[in-house]
């Protein structure tokens, strides 16, 4: 398989492709690990991704040829350092159709992103009775900014509620999403159950009464081709680090109409057009939200994910995870007792499975299963207000990527069966 790091074009990506997955898991050194002596089984993608070598070595070579600060130096690191980080930041606009690169601020990850929003177009936005409409399965990033916005506004938050099988239900979308609503937030693919949720349906019902729509992508992104156009959504987020590329990095994309009247959100040196005593003017977009030194090394590293994501097509990446998917759940159904969450149907869902056994608690599963080598995580997930509607405290997940394959989808499931045996059960 072909991935190269300093590669400055985009390749068209290939359809309909198998994926190679001992190819790909050569790339990714970490794979060779050994935990508690057994070979490691990585299932725990969803809460971080492993980097293939392409993504190393773009950090390593930033480090060793250009690495300056960025956007105000006129010497040549400075501008191959700055060229490297806009390059990237063109990139993800490619990689999700945004209109242009200034529809892309970069920041922290999701989390950064969603806050950045909360306290610059809810701020500006939002007021008393205003209702904010999220959903059931919302991770704590995608809910808690709201929830605080609403508290300092006296807006109500309103939830769409979930099917008993794990998908959103809309059947009373037009009684929540009103004419008071001025925000519909939705997270695209749950990290809990794993539901892909119909973005572009929501979205059309909030247009009609003029609210914005926000997308939590930090478990989509990674997964499946991305079109912010097509999905109909006003702002998406997501986070580098679940897919392949470094912590640290994360993207807030917004329409240029709504950042441009947008205030700035943290304050200093490149954010500003000039700067007096009595007076401070704003930089253009997209520097206007990125306030102080960002993080070049790894912005700049997360091309080569793109690039990485690219030659495998996301497309492909989608329909392998869907097959993984699918033969996990069939196997992990073989087990008595054991309960998954979330869809049946891979045709609707991504690839975290959360399960719950009925005797042993997930900490439990979770510490079993790491000493045989399987990292998977156990918990409420950053999403306790779905735990409570599940009836659940806590749930184990095992998520799956590119490099993962049926082999190991058999070790967890064998691994299982020796736990029930390990616990007299
Ligand atoms: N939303 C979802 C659905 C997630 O799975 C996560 C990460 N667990 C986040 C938001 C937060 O992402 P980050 O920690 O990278 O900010």
């Amino acid at each position: 398989m072909h991935t190269n790091a300093d590669k400055k074009t985009t390749a068209t990506p290939p359809v309909h492709r198998e994926l190679d997955v001992e190819t790909i898991r050569a790339d990714f050194p970490i794979l060779n690990e050994r935990v508690n002596g057994h070979p490691l089984v990585y299932l725990d993608s969803a809460a971080s991704s492993q980097k293939p070598r392409s993504v190393i070595n773009a950090l390593l070579e930033y480090y060793r040829r250009d690495n300056a600060n960025i956007h105000r130096g006129l010497h040549t690191l400075a501008e191959r350092a700055t060229g490297a980080y806009e390059h990237t930041r063109t990139h993800i606009a490619k990689f999700i159709n945004a209109d242009e690169p200034e529809e892309i601020v970069l920041t922290r990850g999701t989390t950064e992103a969603i806050n950045l929003l909360a306290y610059t177009w809810g701020e500006q936005n939002i007021g008393e009775g205003d209702e904010i409409v999220v959903t059931e399965m919302e991770h704590h990033a995608n809910f808690v900014p709201w929830y605080q916005l609403a508290q300092r506004k006296g807006a109500i938050i309103r939830r769409i509620p979930i099917t008993v099988c794990g998908h959103l239900d809309l059947s009373d979308i037009d009684t929540i999403i009103n004419s008071r609503t001025k925000l519909v937030t939705v997270v695209h693919m749950s990290n809990v159950l794993g539901t892909i949720n119909p973005i572009a349906e929501i979205a059309a019902k909030a247009k009609k009464h003029g609210a914005i729509v926000v997308s939590d992508g930090a478990q989509a992104a990674p997964a499946m081709p991305i079109d912010v156009k097509d999905l109909g959504v006003d702002f998406y987020a997501f986070s580098s680090h679940k897919m392949l590329g470094p912590t640290g990095v994360g993207v807030l994309y917004g329409k240029r109409h709504l950042l441009e009247a947008m205030p700035p959100f943290n304050f200093g040196g490149e954010m500003i057009q000039e700067v007096r005593f009595d007076k401070v003017t704003w930089a253009e977009l997209p520097h206007k939200f990125e306030a102080g030194t960002p993080n070049i090394a790894d912005v700049v590293a997360f091309d080569a994910a793109l690039h990485y994501l690219e030659d495998l097509g996301m497309e492909n990446i989608h329909r392998y995870e869907r097959d993984l998917t699918a033969y996990a759940i069939e196997r992990l159904s073989e087990l008595p007792g054991l309960e998954i969450q979330g869809p049946r149907e891979t045709e609707q869902r991504g690839a975290a499975v959360s399960f719950t056994d009925p005797d042993i608690h997930p900490h439990d599963i979770s510490t079993f299963l790491d000493s045989h080598g399987i990292a998977i995580r156990a918990g409420h997930h950053c999403a306790q207000p779905l735990m409570r509607v599940l009836g659940k405290v806590a749930t184990a997940r095992a998520s799956f990527y590119v490099y993962n394959d049926r082999s190991e989808v058999d070790t967890l499931v064998e691994a299982l069966k020796d736990m029930r045996k390990y616990f007299c059960l």
